[in-house]
């Protein structure tokens, strides 16, 4: 039987990738529902592809309860939800709920209530499957070690290219524009990914998220600047033994892995050539990038603050890149807003999504 695919962000960089995975296995997958926010011209296109999928777009009048009620209605298989932002909450939890597994690029869902949404797909029994590349590299790596809650693995090491500003001064980093920041080094992604790559908040985001993924304290999730973006990431064993996934950078490896987990199936992309490769590694600078120890620092304390630090910085990116606010505003503005109370006695959808708003208010309040 054909496995049946709802794709949220169909029209983005994960949703383009993602069609190209689906396109070379007609036989065994067949595409339920596709949902962007407004690009209704690309949307008819892939549903010239896709003829039997239910389409939505969320900036059409009640557009997002739509999708939700679409969500579960189509009751597909597996989800790969490649909404970009906080946008990617709710229907990522409609997903779940609805009984599907969950292929999840959308890395807003974790760092917003990750561990509402494992507590959730325990419940339905279903899987959340990182798409996001370390994290997917991290997933594959555990597995197939079988070293997950062994007490065997004593660091996770996640790679992080430093994006374009790598090498630039604090007082360079003042001047850059939205331009600038949206020409990365390695990967092709949307802008606000892009942003967040140059801000390092990208690899904060996925220290919290490997944090609640993995289940594995803060302080054992390290960072390391790799340029090459060829290594995705890495687990050192107790032994000290250090294991990696290497590829080229290509969003389509982990979204195969997704939608085909638990099996190992093969893909013929572009292998990696060794006859040519150089791999650098160095620490990442918390002082240039404090985005990336705001991060931490959410993360430790928990609760609502992973959520403030992602409204926050969504509400600060988009000023940025409307050119109301300077790169370092960014930064600025965040830990302004992580200073205020974001401890919670409970956590459900209706605590985040008010946490979401309360912090996007604080944020626009210092812009
Ligand atoms: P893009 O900006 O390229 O695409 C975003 C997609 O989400 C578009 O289809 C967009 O629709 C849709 N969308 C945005 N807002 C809404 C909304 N409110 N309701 C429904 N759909 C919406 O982003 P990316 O593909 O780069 O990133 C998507 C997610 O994947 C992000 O969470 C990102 O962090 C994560 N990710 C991406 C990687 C990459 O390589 N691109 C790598 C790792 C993680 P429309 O076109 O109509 O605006
Ligand atoms: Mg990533």
């Amino acid at each position: 039987m054909k496995k049946r695919i709802a794709l949220l962000g169909a029209t983005g960089s994960i949703g383009k990738s993602s069609v190209d995975i689906i396109l070379r296995d007609k036989e065994n997958f067949e595409v339920v529902l596709l949902a962007a926010r407004s690009s209704r011209e690309k949307l008819d296109e892939l549903s010239k592809l896709f003829p039997s999928a239910v389409c939505v777009l969320t900036e059409e009048k009640d557009g997002t309860q739509k999708l939700l009620s679409a969500i579960s209605n189509v009751k597909a298989d597996i989800t790969i939800n490649g909404i970009s932002g906080a946008a990617g909450f709710q229907p990522s939890l409609a997903a779940i709920e609805s009984g599907s597994h969950l292929a999840l690029a959308n890395k807003e869902t974790i760092v917003m209530a990750g561990k509402l949404a494992v507590r959730l797909a325990k419940e339905k029994n279903v899987n959340i499957i990182p798409v996001d590349s370390e994290h997917s590299a991290i997933f594959h790596l555990l597995r197939y070690f079988a070293a997950h809650n062994t007490g065997a693995v004593s660091e996770i090491i996640l790679t992080a290219s430093g994006g374009p500003f790598r090498n630039l001064s604090l007082q360079e980093m003042e001047k850059v524009t939205a331009q600038d920041a949206l020409s990365h080094p390695t990967w092709k992604m949307g802008q606000k990914i892009t942003i967040d790559s140059a801000s390092m908040a990208n690899k904060g985001l996925e220290v919290i998220e490997a944090n609640v993924f993995f289940n594995t304290p803060v302080d054992k999730i390290k960072t390391v600047i790799h340029p090459q973006s060829i290594v995705h990431s890495m687990i050192r064993l107790c032994n000290g033994a250090v294991y990696a996934q290497l590829s080229k950078p290509d969003m389509r490896n982990p979204i195969h892995d997704a939608i085909y987990y638990p099996e190992t199936t093969p893909l013929t992309l572009e292998p990696l050539d060794f006859d040519s490769l150089t791999l650098e590694f160095s620490k990442p600078d918390t002082e240039k990038f404090p985005m990336l120890k705001l991060a931490y620092e959410a993360a430790k304390l928990g609760c609502l603050y992973p959520c403030a630090y992602n409204a926050t910085n969504e509400t600060a990116v988009t000023a940025f890149l409307e050119r109301k606010i300077g790169f370092l505003d960014i930064p600025r503005i965040t830990e302004s807003v992580l200073q205020a109370d974001w401890n919670c006695s409970k956590i459900d959808k209706d605590t985040v999504l008010n946490a979401d708003k309360n912090a996007r208010q604080r944020a626009f309040s210092y812009l």
